[in-house]
């Protein structure tokens, strides 16, 4: 009888701990989670704060952070990095030129470290900025606050990828495989903890923006991250897992090119297949699509879809990059 409770125990012990990983892939904005020995992916609000997540890796004597963040985001995550080592931030990685992976540089900067991006960050600010930090200074007091008039660029640029910093202890690699999600888009990996960290190339839930991509690009460059065989997959927006987030982001841009590409060799118009939100007798109409995609990526399938069947068709129609269209 004993031995049965104990077996029946174990058994609800053995369900908890398959409930725990089924979950696995819920979001926990605000957790700082260690996914091996001095590694930390702390996933950011997206929802309320529109943080990305940060990757903090442990060096010898110093610390890497993966992704500014905005301001505030950059705060809470150097609040994170201080209580989980006495050992100072060094280098700041932006995976890309968004203002919620870049906008927290100045941040990093005072506090000492150094920034770092692949140089097409760089450019991609020299492109779209100051247009962008002025409308983020009007929305988010966090941007106002530090009362610049353009974001800091990233302080160490590199164009030969990877670009590789080691130690006795670690070696981390950073990779530009082609334009993504931007012109810039950067990669982290640890080889021998086999941790790929992917910015927003890689998402894992419906955060997928694609005004500055090149959607028929966007799988190669994540085939290119593919074969680096990571186990661990840190994305810049939504929680922590495998490989199936590589797998997942490859397959829906694949199905949406796809889709898109069906539907205009089918003679459809652009406005009957995802009309943009209107305003309709003062009453907001939002967009929406007729594309349908299959269940296979349905958790990289939300309110952006419309805007995404939208990005695809104009870069097929016009030939070229989402991102080399005027917006
Ligand atoms: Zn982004």
């Amino acid at each position: 009888m004993k031995q049965l409770r104990w077996l029946m125990l174990s058994g609800f012990a053995l369900l908890a701990a398959m409930a725990f990983l089924a979950t696995r892939t819920d979001a926990e904005p605000g957790q700082v989670k260690l996914i091996v020995p001095g590694v930390w992916f702390c996933e950011g609000d997206l929802a309320n704060l529109g943080h990305s997540n940060n990757i903090i890796i442990e060096m010898k004597d110093y610390l890497i952070v993966v992704d500014a963040n905005f301001p505030s985001g950059a705060k809470l995550t150097l609040e994170t990095a201080r209580r989980i080592s006495s050992k100072p931030v060094k280098y700041v990685f932006d995976t890309h030129h968004h203002g919620d992976h870049a906008y927290g540089n100045p941040i990093w900067t005072k506090a000492g470290a150094t920034t770092l991006a692949y140089v097409g960050v760089a450019d991609e600010m020299k492109r779209y900025e100051p247009a962008r930090w002025k409308t983020a200074a009007k929305e988010r007091p966090d941007v106002a606050e530090l009362h610049l008039d353009a974001p800091e660029p990233p302080q160490q640029t590199f164009d030969k990828s990877p670009f590789i910093l080691k130690d006795g202890s670690r070696e981390v690699r950073f990779y530009f495989f082609g334009w993504a999600h931007t012109r810039g888009d950067g990669f982290v990996y640890l080889p021998k903890e086999q941790v790929l960290c992917t910015g927003d190339a890689a998402v894992n839930g419906p955060h997928n923006f694609t005004a500055d991509g090149n959607v028929g690009n966007w799988p190669k460059v994540v085939r290119a991250a593919q074969g680096l065989g990571a186990r661990y997959i840190l994305p810049g927006h939504g929680a922590s897992g495998g490989p199936e987030i590589l797998d997942g982001q490859v397959r829906f841009m694949t199905e949406l090119h796809k889709a898109v590409d069906a539907a205009i060799k089918d003679g459809k118009k652009l406005e009957e297949v995802a009309p943009p939100a209107a305003t309709v007798a003062g009453k907001v109409v939002p967009a929406k699509t007729t594309i349908a995609l299959p269940d296979s990526v349905q958790n990289w399938m939300g309110p952006s879809l419309p805007a995404q069947v939208r990005d695809t068709w104009q870069e097929i129609v016009q030939k070229k990059p989402r991102g080399d269209i005027p917006h």
